[in-house]
């Protein structure tokens, strides 16, 4: 199958390129290597897809109609996986419009593209944030999303909603999956366990928004990919599908796992909870079972230890 990439070069979009490619897909890459982190991370991220002859990349935007236009014209593209986006809940609170532009007009113009051509696949990386502040656990894809608590949160709610339209306009075969905090190798430096490990390494006390008793649903980046991947053999239009681990870790026993992993002990400095931030996340998975087959199998302290190899051998901490 010919599977297109957007956000390629990021920490899901270069994993998933990577078991594609291995299963022998043809996979075409777009990225804009946002500064939102390191561009040199990216290409490294993608420095193994590259090697692939069944890999082609384009560098570009997806708000820009006439690149889109010309990757779909020059490949018969069956399957679009959109991952590419501004990601992160406390960086969106500072740049809310740019997050909105990218989002859901960059989601938008995509969508157009895929409704120009028929039988097209359309996968919709969403987040766990859609669900908010909300004391229902765990959260299950019927619930309803109206207390999205950051800028983040609600382009993800509102591009849930342009698949909606599009599949109802277009017929566009469209699929949601709503990741729950995915790490492992390659994770965005922002994001919390990327975070704490540098903190750890570098001797640097270790910086807790809140009084470190949030709940976190972390989910291995290879559990993440198979659940994408077994997505493109679903044949059911317009489902959408929790990815998670549907096992909520304490903050403060994150942390406890990340020094038994990596035998250090670190200083923790608490500081106030960030705008945005939510009290927990916990995922209802019986869908993803039922409809993907999904059996998340990386245990917290395996993937940890995988995360903290990663770092140690690529010294990118
Ligand atoms: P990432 O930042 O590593 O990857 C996103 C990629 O998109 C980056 O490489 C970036 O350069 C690219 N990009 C950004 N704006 C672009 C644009 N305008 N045009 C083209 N490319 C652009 O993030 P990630 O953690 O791999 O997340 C991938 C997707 O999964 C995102 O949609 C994110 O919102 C979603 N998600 C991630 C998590 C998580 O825990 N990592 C959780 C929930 C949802």
């Amino acid at each position: 199958m010919t599977i297109l990439i957007t956000g390629a070069a990021g920490f899901i979009g270069s994993h998933t390129s990577e078991k594609l490619l291995g299963l022998g897909h043809h996979v075409i890459g777009l990225d804009n290597f946002d500064a939102f982190y390191e561009a040199s991370i990216k290409k490294t991220n993608i420095s193994g897809a590259s090697q692939n002859s069944n890999f082609t990349f384009y560098e570009g935007d997806i708000r820009d109609k006439q690149f889109l236009d010309g990757i779909f014209q020059s490949n018969n593209i069956e399957i679009v996986i959109h991952l590419a986006a501004k990601a992160g809940v406390r960086p969106s609170v500072l740049d809310p419009a740019l997050y909105h532009d990218v989002n859901v007009n960059g989601t938008r113009c995509l969508l157009e593209a895929v409704s120009l051509n028929k039988n097209i696949k359309f996968i919709f990386a969403s987040s766990s944030s859609v669900y908010g502040e909300s004391n229902k656990v765990p959260f299950h894809e019927a619930d309803k999303l109206d207390t999205p608590v950051s800028p983040y949160a609600a382009t993800k709610v509102l591009g849930e909603e342009l698949c909606k339209e599009f599949g109802d306009r277009f017929q566009v075969d469209y699929t949601i999956l709503r990741f729950f905090s995915v790490y492992g190798p390659r994770q965005r430096p922002d994001m919390g366990i990327a975070r704490f490990f540098h903190q750890l390494i570098h001797d640097l006390p270790i910086t807790i928004f809140g009084d470190g008793s949030t709940l976190r649903d972390y989910t291995f980046i290879e559990d993440i990919v198979d659940g994408i991947i077994s997505c493109i053999h679903l044949n059911e239009v317009g489902k959408i599908i929790n990815l998670g681990n549907s096992e909520p870790i304490v903050l403060k026993d994150l942390i406890s796992a990340m020094e038994n992993v990596s035998s250090k002990k670190g200083q923790l400095q608490y500081l106030k909870r960030k705008e945005g931030d939510v009290f927990q996340t916990y995922a209802d998975i019986s869908n993803a079972r039922k409809l993907l087959g999904y059996h998340p199998k990386t245990d917290l302290e395996t993937g940890l230890l995988k995360q903290l190899e990663y770092i140690t051998a690529s010294k990118s901490v």
